[in-house]
């Protein structure tokens, strides 16, 4: 693969673009182009096209490696990618497409030329080695540069045992892109710790065919965002199926519903290990695990632990600070901005300024990066997010958290999926709303919702109201695109 980058002509520190699911030349890429000097740019085929050609315009990419099914995409795009010198399409001869791609290259054809031996240069460890752009609710995507050495350092403390506890005794199936924040890492600390990898291609949303990878694999351990794990578990129950070697899952990107934590452990014994991150932290800031003094803990106790986002990894320091940039105690009610720091944490953006206090650099003078989150941290270090800045529903002066009333919600048997926002009410600015769908066939009220909700919920976060939806928008990157939402429900009112 590396041979393959001379043959074409790429520079140490080129961006090597990549439009792929997660599967073995994907892999091969990852380490032939970052272990070359040059710096893998991992991009989501799943925006809208317009991003995509953002982006690539944007890094600048010589060459793009595009999986099979993402050709159609890049032709629709090619005539606004001027800096483009050549497709490199993922496949071998036979399976080699028809394209409109100018100068487009067969990836087993180039590879099978080349030598199997090359002399890997060394260079410093800050050289950037990947780089991932943050899908952007608003405004432009921005891009994420990694070095080796943020790369290394971040594998190296998430893989320690009170972390993902990475081993040659796991296999492990990543689930999360690997256009996303580098799949969580896992490509770099599952090799590092010689685990067995198990790719799931295109297919990484299907109940179906993730049962039958773990169970031919014997999967022990995989991550995902929750809504892939809701469909597994649905799957399983409906088809009374069973995963007998998984043991853990890891569950980031969105706030884990306790629905999902306590249906593996009790339908399948296997435990859930909630993360927190962001593309801008490699991704992993907090992560969920016991700490000494706890073995005692009820199931229950632990299922509450659990829900919460976890203690910061070894390298990562976190605060959360009031509107003045004060910093807030950690009692676990307090709670604020969060911001963070470390080896792994980002200080800025890919062409942005890296100017504390200017335009699009998220870092304060002191080093701390705004994370965009609102959260509570309690005595024992336990990170909770309340929130996201942005989504928090600001009634009467008090801040209400959109998760907590999401979670609630989908803890009620009918409900599949909800979003709570926060909507224009006279006279207190913002009340939430709540949108629902139901799950096939039920037929839930929202007296009942309303019901179900009050032991559950503070007076201030009931939700004014219940829209039934039969679908929620998402992001990219599966997660519920409340921007989306709020502009569909822009002209709603509180009866
Ligand atoms: P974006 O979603 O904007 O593309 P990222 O993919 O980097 O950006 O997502 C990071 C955000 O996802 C975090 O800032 C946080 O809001 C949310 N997030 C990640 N993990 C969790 C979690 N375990 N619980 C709640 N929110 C989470």
């Amino acid at each position: 693969m590396a041979n393959a980058l001379v043959e074409l002509g790429a520079k140490f520190g080129d961006r090597i673009g990549t439009l792929a699911w997660n599967d073995y030349r994907h892999l091969e890429l990852y380490y032939g182009v970052s272990g070359s000097g040059m710096v893998c740019h991992t991009i989501n085929p799943k925006l809208f096209p317009e991003q995509v050609n953002y982006i690539i315009n944007h890094a600048e990419d010589r060459f793009i490696f595009v999986d099979l099914l993402v050709v159609p995409l890049l032709e629709a795009l090619k005539d606004h990618l001027p800096m483009v010198e050549g497709y490199i399409i993922l496949t071998d001869e036979a399976h080699m497409p028809n394209t409109t791609l100018p100068n487009a290259m067969c990836y087993e054809t180039l590879l099978s030329k080349q030598s199997t031996a090359f002399d890997w240069p060394e260079f410093d460890e800050n050289t950037a080695s990947a780089m991932c752009y943050t899908s952007g609710t608003t405004g432009n995507p921005k891009g994420v540069v990694y070095s080796h050495r943020s790369t290394l350092l971040h594998a190296i403390c998430g893989s320690m045992p009170d972390a993902v506890a990475a081993s040659y005794k796991e296999t492990t199936l990543p689930i999360v892109p690997m256009f996303h924040v580098n799949a969580w890492g896992s490509p770099y600390a599952s090799l590092m710790a010689g685990s067995k990898m198990v790719m799931p291609g295109p297919k990484m949303a299907d109940g179906e065919a993730l049962q039958n990878l773990i169970e031919t694999e014997k999967v022990t351990f995989s991550s995902g965002v929750p809504t892939i794990w809701l469909g597994l578990l649905d799957y399983l129950e409906k088809t009374g199926k069973t995963i007998p070697t998984m043991t853990r899952v890891s569950v980031g990107g969105a706030a884990c519903p306790r629905t999902i934590i306590e249906r593996f452990k009790q339908q399948h014994d296997i435990e859930v290990v909630q993360g927190w991150g962001m593309t801008e932290t490699s991704p992993l800031g907090t992560i969920f695990c016991k700490k000494a003094g706890m073995e005692e803990l009820t199931q229950d106790e632990l299922f509450d632990l659990q829900c919460m986002q976890g203690r910061g990894v070894f390298g990562i320091e976190m605060r959360i600070v009031d509107e003045k940039n004060q910093e807030l105690p950690w009692d676990g009610v307090a709670f604020g901005a969060l911001k963070v720091k470390g080896p792994w944490v980002a200080s800025g953006y890919y062409g942005l300024s890296k100017v504390p206090g200017s335009e699009g650099c998220p870092v304060d003078e002191l080093g701390w990066f705004d994370t965009g989150d609102v959260a509570t941290i309690n005595p024992q270090g336990y990170m909770r997010i309340t929130d996201r800045t942005k989504d928090v529903i600001k009634t009467g002066g008090e801040w209400v958290s959109s998760i907590e009333i999401e979670n609630a919600a989908v803890s009620h048997p009918d409900v599949a999926e909800a979003a709570a926002i926060g909507r224009y009410h006279p006279k207190w600015t913002e009340r939430p709303l709540l949108v629902v769908v139901r799950k096939a066939d039920k037929s839930v009220s929202s007296e009942q919702i309303i019901t179900f909700l009050q032991s559950k919920l503070h007076k201030l976060s009931m939700p004014d109201d219940i829209v039934f939806v039969d679908e929620l928008p998402h992001t990219a990157t599966g997660k519920l695109n409340k921007l989306a939402l709020r502009k569909t429900l822009e002209n709603y009112q509180f009866p």
